[in-house]
Formats: structure tokens, C-alpha cells, sequence
């Protein structure tokens, strides 16, 4: 069948849900995915271990869409709230400049100074200029404290590691609102057996083709949408490809998008963001700690690792490579990476920690239906670009995903709540969006 009530375009989150409702609610619904799988940013390696490449936290369980899902698809969970880069959630090993462990006060004056600086912030932010980065509200906020250089800056070195770590781009190029709608309601927690189980139980009985790389998407009374050697044609569309690929220029939309779609694309740009897991032959760091992190210069790229070993009790690390790092790490073979993260965790603990038996790093920057790990928002963008890309389009297309939820966008509940809103958009009424996991 090339003809459906709606072609969805993206077999991630964000389109599964959408395919999921619609057909729950009599349409038929052809799904068009360019890689062999579902999922997309979404994408656990089985390769007698379980890695997850993509998502790995739902951060914060409290009133998650996903959480529901996860629990209805009968997947196993790990509490793990440090996901959101939080100073103090929970154990932290924190160790200074030097290299030195901090003692437990002076990691909770450290974690006393950003709470405060986080309290301050939302103030800065509320009056800030419209093309005021991060960095900007940050050092505003940091001038009133009144602190010597020293204690400003460790405080600093976290608000840039945090524009980071949650968004994959330096402080300076994030937008001083790109950080605010980030919120953690309840423990964070992640999945042992692969978060990709919830987008394959969201895929089930629908029609997914494949390996179909759209290529034009046409809307006027209806949608046309092409792949290499194949028409499609619906009533509507739901297209959920990521912003990389929709400022691409591989996908062609015609006509263009219209001013509103378009202008907030501009402002949202795809990070860079990597993950790179460490396995080790013998754990060497605390075993009461879920997290390391080192302040300083040296901390520059490598200061954060989080430990997975309790996920499949075999010593696991995960780090992270972003912004500034992602780029510089882009080209290196996995052998200069190890040695990069390596001399650092023995400046640490020593030099006998072992090398790793195994490390798998992430290349999502050089994904081509990626194009990057998520969308932030670049200086000069506001929260409603996130809603105005969501703008429906001559009552026909509707562009859904991360990019397009305001409340805590760059995750999978934002993903799935953007395919809820489309969903709903084009029965014409609310939804359920329980639906989703209790008709399975
Ligand atoms: C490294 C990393 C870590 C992350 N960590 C977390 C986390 O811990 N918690 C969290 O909540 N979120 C996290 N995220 C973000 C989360 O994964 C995404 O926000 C979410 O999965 C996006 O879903 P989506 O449906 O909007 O987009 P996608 O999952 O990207 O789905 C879009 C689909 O469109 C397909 N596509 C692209 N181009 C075409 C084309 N031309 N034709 C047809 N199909 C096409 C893609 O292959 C893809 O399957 C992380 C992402 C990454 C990469």
C-alpha cells in the first residue's frame, strides 16, 4: 500500500507514539524509517553485553509518560539520579585541582556555592537580554556572590560543564534560557536490559517500512512524501526526523516551511555529544559513589564518570565527550581516547588502575539521520521555538520530535509527548495518551 490516512516520517519516539494513537484510533498509518531499525536516538548495542548508545535515563520517574510505558512494558529499572548533572543528588566522589580527594565538607561547601548560584539564576535569566548566552547570566550571577577568583571559579568550571554535559554545546553558545526548563521531578533511573525495549513495545503492530530514506515531503491538500524509488501519499504527515536533518538539505520540504517553522529552526542546532563506556577488569574507584567528578584545569574535557557497575555488576564507567571535546575527540582512533580518559583517572588513583577490557564510544555527530546527539538552543533563541517548529502546516504536516517540546526538551518524554501532540492534532480532539501502554 503506497496510500495511508497519515504517513509518519521516523520510527524514533516522538513518530512511534504518534503511528501508535493515530491506529489505535481507526486510521491507518504507514511508518517510513531510513535505518533498519526502530528506535532511533533511542538504540541499545547487544553485543553480548547491553549498551545503551542513545538515551539512558529517564530523568525523573514522577509523572513520566516513559516511565508509565517503561513499567506497563515490564522493563527493569536502576535508580541512578545523578543524569542531571545535580552537584549533590546523591554520593559523589569529587576530587580537586590537584588531584586530591575532597573531604565530605568541602564537597558540600562546593555544592553549597552552586545551589546558590542556581537560586540566583533564575532571577539573571528572567531579565536578561534576548541574546544573552548562559555564560552571561552565570558570570552575572557569580559578580553578585562577591568570592575570591579561586572559589569562582570551581563554581564556574561546573556551570560550564553542565551547558556541557545537558546539551552538548560550550556555555557560551547556549542560550540563557536553555537550561531553565530543565527539571527533575522524582529519582532518575536507567534500564539494564536496554532502553530500546520501550520503542520496540511502541512499534509493535505497525506498519514500519524499513530502510526508507525520505527524501521530499510535498504538502498543499494533502502530503506527498518520496523516498529513492518510491511515492507515498496521505491525508497527512508526521515528520520526526531530527533538526540536523531537517536543516540538512537532504530532505527536501515543499513549499518551504513557512516563516514561523522556519525561523525557529534556525535558532535550534544539533550538539555535539558523545558517550564513551569503560569497562574494567577490577573495579578501583569507591564502591558507595555514583559518580566521579574532578574539578580544575585538567578536568577540562574528562571530569565527570558515572559508574554503571551496578547495571550488569561487571566495573563500568561512563564518561562523556561533549561540546568542545566531541569535536576535538572526532578523529582520534579509540586507542588516543583511552589514553586521554586513562591519564586522567590515574592522576586520580594512581598508576596502577588497569586499562580497560573493552571501550565503546559514540558517533552520533556523524550519524547522517542524526546528525548530532539532540537540539539546543542557540543565543538569541527562546523557549517558544521549541512550540513554534510544532506550528501545524496547511493543516497537513506536522513536525514533531525532541526539538519541539518545551518542557524539557533533548529527551525521550519530550519526544513523546511531541508525537501525543501531533497525534492529537490530527484526530482533532485530546487523546489519551495511556493508550499507548495499556492496549498493548
Ligand atoms: C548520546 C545520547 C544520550 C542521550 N541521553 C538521554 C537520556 O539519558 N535521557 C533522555 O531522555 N534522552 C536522552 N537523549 C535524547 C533522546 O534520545 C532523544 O531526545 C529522543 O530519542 C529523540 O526521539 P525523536 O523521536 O524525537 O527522534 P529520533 O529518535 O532521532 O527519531 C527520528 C527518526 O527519524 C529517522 N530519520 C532521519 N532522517 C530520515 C529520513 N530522511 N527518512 C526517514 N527517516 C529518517 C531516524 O533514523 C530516526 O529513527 C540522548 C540522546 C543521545 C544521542
Amino acid at each position: 500500500m503506497k496510500h495511508a490516512d497519515v504517513i509518519v516520517i521516523g520510527a524514533g519516539v516522538a513518530g512511534l507514539t504518534a503511528a501508535r494513537l493515530l491506529q489505535e484510533h481507526g486510521l491507518t498509518v504507514i511508518v517510513l524509517e531510513a535505518r533498519e531499525r526502530v528506535g532511533g536516538r533511542v538504540h541499545t548495542m547487544r553485543d553480548g553485553r547491553v549498551t545503551d548508545l542513545g538515551a539512558s535515563w529517564i530523568h525523573g520517574v514522577d509523572g513520566s509518560p516513559v516511565a508509565a510505558a517503561a513499567e506497563a512494558f515490564g522493563m527493569p529499572a536502576v535508580e541512578f539520579t545523578v543524569g542531571g548533572f545535580q552537584p549533590d543528588s546523591r554520593p559523589i566522589a569529587y576530587y580537586g585541582p590537584d588531584g586530591t580527594r575532597l573531604s565530605d565538607a568541602e564537597a558540600a561547601r562546593f555544592a553549597a556555592d552552586i545551589h546558590e548560584v542556581d537560586a540566583a539564576l533564575a532571577a539573571v535569566v528572567a531579565v536578561s537580554a534576548s541574546d544573552a548566552s548562559y555564560r552571561d547570566v552565570t558570570e552575572q550571577a557569580f559578580l553578585r556572590r562577591g568570592w575570591d577568583a579561586e572559589r569562582t571559579q570551581r563554581v564556574r568550571e561546573y556551570f560550564e560543564h553542565r551547558a556541557e554535559e545537558q546539551y552538548g554545546v560550550q556555555i557560551e553558545d547556549l542560550a540563557a534560557h536553555g537550561l531553565d526548563d530543565d527539571s527533575i521531578e522524582g529519582d532518575e533511573v536507567v534500564f539494564p536490559n536496554g532502553y530500546d525495549e520501550l520503542p520496540r513495545g511502541l512499534a509493535e503492530d505497525l506498519d514500519i517500512r524499513l530502510g526508507r530514506i525520505v527524501t521530499g515531503v510535498e504538502w498543499s491538500d494533502g502530503v506527498r512524501v518520496r523516498t529513492a524509488d518510491e511515492h507515498f501519499t496521505a491525508d497527512a504527515a508526521v515528520l520526526t526526523v531530527p533538526v540536523g536533518v531537517l536543516k540538512g538539505g537532504d530532505l527536501e520540504i515543499s513549499p518551504p516551511l513557512p516563516a514561523v517553522n522556519a525561523a525557529a529552526l534556525a535558532r535550534l542546532e544539533m550538539n555535539a555529544f558523545e558517550k564513551v563506556i569503560l569497562r574494567f577488569p577490577a573495579r578501583f574507584w569507591d564502591a558507595d559513589v555514583y559518580a566521579i567528578r574532578q574539578q580544575g584545569p585538567e578536568g577540562r574535557w574528562w571530569h565527570s564518570w558515572y559508574d554503571l557497575t551496578p547495571l550488569h555488576d561487571e566495573p563500568t564507567l561512563l564518561t562523556f565527550a561533549a561540546g568542545a571535546a566531541a569535536r576535538g575527540i572526532r578523529d582520534w582512533d579509540d586507542d588516543r581516547v583511552v589514553d586521554a580518559v586513562m591519564a586522567q583517572l590515574r592522576r586520580l588513583f594512581g598508576p596502577e588502575v588497569p586499562a580497560p577490557v573493552s571501550i565503546h564510544r559514540t558517533a552520533w555527530q556523524d550519524d547522517p539521520f542524526a546528525r548530532g546527539s539532540y537540539a539546543y538552543m542557540t543565543v538569541g533563541s527562546t523557549t517558544a521555538d521549541h512550540d513554534d517548529l510544532a506550528t501545524p502546516i496547511g493543516g497537513v504536516l506536522h513536525i514533531a520530535g525532541e526539538a519541539t517540546w518545551t518542557d524539557d526538551p533533548a529527551t525521550v518524554p519530550a519526544a513523546m509527548l511531541s508525537g501525543h501532540r501531533a497525534a492529537g492534532r490530527i484526530i482533532g480532539r485530546a487523546i489519551a495518551i495511556e493508550s499507548l501502554w495499556t492496549q498493548v
